[in-house]
This record gives C-alpha cells, structure tokens and sequence, in this order.
C-alpha cells in the first residue's frame, strides 16, 4: 500500500532528513515509527502526505507513483489519508464537531450528512459529549482525539499521526492511542510517530529511525529482525 524505494529527502544543503529509505507497508498495519527527536520521523510521514517531496528514489502510496503526482491529483491522494499532524491545530472559533465536520464541507457534503458523520467521528473517540465546546476548553488530550476524529471523518484508508501523545500524561495519551487502535481494528493502515518507547508494547511493528535512516525494525508476529 506504501512503497519506499531508496527514497532519501534533503532540505536545502543541510545533511539528508532521510537517506536511503526502502519500506513495504501492507494494508491493515499498525507501525510505530521510533527514534530521537530530528530523526526524520516527520519528513518520513510528510513524504507520504506529499507535503513534502523526494529527493531521490521512488515513493507509491495507494498505487500513484508520487513522483509522478500532479496537482491536480493532490485531493484524491488526500482523500484517501487521515492527517493528524502537529501543525494543525483545532480553528479555535468554531465548536469541535464544526471542527470535525470541516473535511466533509469542503468535499461538498450536505451539512446534515455531515453533521451526522462528525457525530459518530467524536462518539469513535469518546468526544460527543464535548461536541458543542470550544477547542480551547478542551484538554491536551482531548484535543488530540478531536484531530483523530477529523482526520478519519472521510473513511480514510490509511492514518498518519506524527507525535499524536506528544506533552500528555499517560492517560489522555492511551485514550488517544486507544482511538487509534479503533480504527486500526476497522482495517485502517496506521503510522504512528513517537519518541516515547513506552507505547511501543502494542504496535505490531516498529521502525526505528537515526539519522535519516532506518536503524531497527520488528514484526511482532515473527519477533525477527527483519531490518
Ligand atoms: P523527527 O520527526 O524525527 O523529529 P524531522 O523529520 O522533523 O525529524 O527532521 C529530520 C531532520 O530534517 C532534522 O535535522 C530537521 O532539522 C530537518 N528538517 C525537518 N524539516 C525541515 C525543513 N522544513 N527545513 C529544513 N530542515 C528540516
Ligand atoms: P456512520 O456509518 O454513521 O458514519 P460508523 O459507526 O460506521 O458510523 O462510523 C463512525 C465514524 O468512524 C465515521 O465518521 C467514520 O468516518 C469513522 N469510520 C468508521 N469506520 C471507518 C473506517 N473503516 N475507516 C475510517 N473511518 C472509519
């Protein structure tokens, strides 16, 4: 479903983001990417979003051939992923299931449709009862899983969540690993981004990044190392 072929991402002169990334995701994995902070966990995961570009090599989300990928073929790309990326934050003017139901308006959906699809978004992550708040009111958490709900609301294939437990306390951090599993239960191919080893105990594989480059990786089923 994800295909990296000897992929590597420069910014400008400084030393590669990724150097020489090759990385099969099948359909329906849950992966945990790991490593320090400036490893390129989030290059790795923007590449896939085509937010960012290859340098080099060769990346195939969904069967498009990203390097091939022309503006125009950018939304339906999109469509078929769910972003929760550090950068976007919740409109702090509108309610939270305004929030959620924003991808369906864009799309074109009739609010009532789309009201009703938020609704069951928020109740996927244990939000309705905060449908009606404003953002800001929210916990750390909190806000974190109404991301996830707006991420998923367009019945995404794959899921990418760069940092998603990031300043959390343990809890509101398992809730929102706990929303995530959900949907990966459902059949959604998810990418987690983390620096915090103690959520590695329940992804069925791991990939460990240095560097720019990929250090470690296990499956859980095999326990091998299949780096
Ligand atoms: P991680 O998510 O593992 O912390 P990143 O992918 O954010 O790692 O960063 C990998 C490297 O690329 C770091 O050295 C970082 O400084 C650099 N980098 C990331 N984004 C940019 C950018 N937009 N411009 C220049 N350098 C960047
Ligand atoms: P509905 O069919 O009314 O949307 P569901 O309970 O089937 O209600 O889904 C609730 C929410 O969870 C929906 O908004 C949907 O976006 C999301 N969802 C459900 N299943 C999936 C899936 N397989 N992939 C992505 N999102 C899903």
């Amino acid at each position: 479903m994800i295909e990296f072929q000897h992929v590597s991402k420069r910014y400008g002169r400084a030393t590669p983001a990724l150097h020489d990334i090759t990385l099969s995701v099948a359909r329906g994995e849950l992966i945990f990417l790991a490593g320090p902070s400036g490893a390129g966990k989030s290059t790795l995961l923007k590449l896939i979003a085509a937010v960012e570009r290859p340098s080099a090599g060769s990346l195939t989300v969904n069967g498009q051939d990203l390097g091939q990928l022309k503006p125009a073929g950018l939304p339906f790309l999109r469509r078929n992923l769910g972003l929760v990326l550090q950068q976007q934050r919740l409109l702090p003017d509108r309610s939270v299931l305004a929030n959620v139901m924003l991808p369906l308006m864009v799309t074109g959906a009739a609010s009532g449709e789309a009201e009703k699809r938020a609704r069951a978004a928020l109740d996927k992550v244990g939000l309705l009862d905060k449908a009606t708040a404003a953002p800001l009111t929210l916990s750390g958490g909190e806000q974190q899983r109404a991301a996830i709900a707006r991420a998923i609301v367009n019945r995404p294939q794959i899921i990418l969540a760069d940092e998603p437990t990031a300043n959390l306390d343990r809890d509101s951090a398992n809730l929102v690993l706990d929303a995530l599993k959900t949907f990966h239960a459902a059949g959604v191919t998810c990418l987690i981004s983390t620096h915090d080893e103690q959520f590695l105990d329940c992804a069925n594989r791991v990939i460990y990044l240095r560097q720019g480059q990929i250090v470690e990786s296990w499956r859980k089923e095999t326990a091998a190392t299949v780096t």
